[in-house]
């Protein structure tokens, strides 16, 4: 393979506390670093970076590709086409598909999916209990045999403290962390939004904060008994947002993620009976966005991710009652977090990039998120002053369901390698 140069951009590389302009060089797919390869005088290619910040591939390691099962609402190739869109390098793929991703065949057929697609890296996450249903452990050692780096059971709760117990007791011998979606379904049952006073002006059900708060708090003191490791997925609420700084202080094994739509939208939007602001957890309140965004600016929350979750058309435009849950997120996940998180000041620019580079690669054991030498080149540059307009019909996911389409946006991905390979160029 040839040489590849990202010429005087701004490289911010967080695992190496790095961020000034400088020349990166890549050879073989892999990082030399920020002098050409010995005996190598000019590049075979050349991306000029002036004015761009260069970072290490994004991760969005929460992210619903549907496939086997779904291929309606999104397969492993539009998915990662979607991924590369956005300038994500690498995505962590949910488990919830049909059949379950439950065993080691499962998780190799995903791992050939996604190298037959050849658009960016597709880590598995392994299921918790066979078949989602919480009551038996699923095989968690063929799993990592088969390129699963965590487990979930996300779309649900591991709904036995038992059964969670064993698994963070288990995984903890395997070196992988449990990310958890706490929900305590008998307080959410029948519930469409946040319960407050929107969903009582609405007439709607709701869903409280506190089925929310009361499962973060059950498997993080499960952590701690145990030495395992959980991390908590779209995290919604203030109180959540106490806990895992109150069990970051005490040393339990415990990490935080945020969603865009988490920390930028709040359940006054629900008025409009658009099914495109319908998730769970639920989009909450002032009070809760603003917890987020202080999580997020201290650290409690340590990772940023898309919760990417694709509805054909036809599933999403039913009626607001059965509609199912969720957004797309590859595509506006970069755009949104510069908008909403550098613009207004909440995070720097090396923060933020380390919620979607080294912290997320922390929390899977993976060796990407970083420009360190000898690291595979995963690379995304970035114009962090473009302004453009998100438009559905531009994305290459095979859904539509996103709340943002029409909104103004400032920073995008202008260029996205995999493995030393250029699979997105808009500097021409
Ligand atoms: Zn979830
Ligand atoms: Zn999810």
């Amino acid at each position: 393979m040839p040489t590849l140069l990202f010429r005087h951009g701004r490289v911010i590389d967080p695992s190496q506390d790095f961020d000034r302009v400088a020349d990166l060089w890549v050879k073989d797919g892999t990082v030399v670093g920020f002098a050409p390869p010995p005996g190598v005088a000019a590049a075979d290619r050349t991306l000029d970076c002036t004015g761009m910040i260069v970072s290490p591939g994004l991760i969005d390691m929460h992210v619903h590709l549907r496939e086997p099962g779904r291929e309606e609402d999104e397969t492993i190739a539009t998915g990662t086409a979607a991924a590369v869109a956005g300038g994500v390098t690498s995505v962590a793929c949910m488990p919830n598909t049909e059949p379950t991703l439950d065993t080691r065949s499962a998780a190799e057929f995903v791992v050939l999916q996604a190298r037959r697609a050849g658009n960016c890296n597709v880590f598995p996450i392994g299921a918790v209990t066979k078949n989602r249903e919480g009551k038996e452990l699923a095989e968690l050692g063929g799993l990592v045999e088969g390129g699963a780096v965590a487990f979930t059971d996300d779309g649900a709760p591991v709904y036995s403290a038992e059964i969670m117990r064993r698994a963070l007791e288990y995984c903890k011998m395997l070196g992988k962390a449990v990310l958890v979606h706490a929900e305590i379904l008998e307080l959410t049952q029948g519930g469409v939004m946040n319960e407050g006073v929107v969903s009582v002006h609405l007439g709607l059900r709701g869903m409280p904060g506190v089925a929310e708060d009361i499962m973060i708090y059950r498997d993080m003191v499960l952590a701690e008994l145990t030495g395992g490791r959980c991390h908590i997925l779209h995290v919604s609420t203030a109180g959540g947002v106490d806990l895992i700084r109150q069990g970051i202080a005490r040393g339990i094994g415990i990490s935080g993620e945020a969603c865009p739509h988490h920390f930028l939208l709040t359940d006054e939007t629900l008025r409009a009976f658009d099914t495109n602001f319908k998730m769970s957890p639920p989009l909450r309140t002032r009070r809760d966005v603003d917890a987020i965004l202080a999580g997020l600016k201290d650290g409690t929350l340590s990772v940023l991710a898309t919760d990417h979750a694709p509805h054909a058309p036809e599933k999403k435009e039913r009626e607001f009652d059965l509609a199912p849950n969720g957004i797309l997120g590859l595509e506006t996940f970069l755009p949104l977090c510069v908008t909403h998180l550098i613009e207004p000041g909440h995070l720097t620019w090396p923060q933020m990039l380390a919620k979607m580079t080294v912290n997320p690669a922390a929390v899977l054991g993976i060796d990407r998120g970083t420009l360190k030498p000898g690291r595979p080149a995963d690379v995304t540059v970035i114009d962090p002053k473009a302004k453009w307009v998100i438009d559905k019909t531009a994305s290459k996911s095979k859904s539509r369901n996103t709340p943002f389409h029409g909104w103004p946006v400032t920073g995008r991905a202008v260029a996205t390698v995999v493995g030393g390979q250029v699979k997105m160029n808009l500097l021409g």
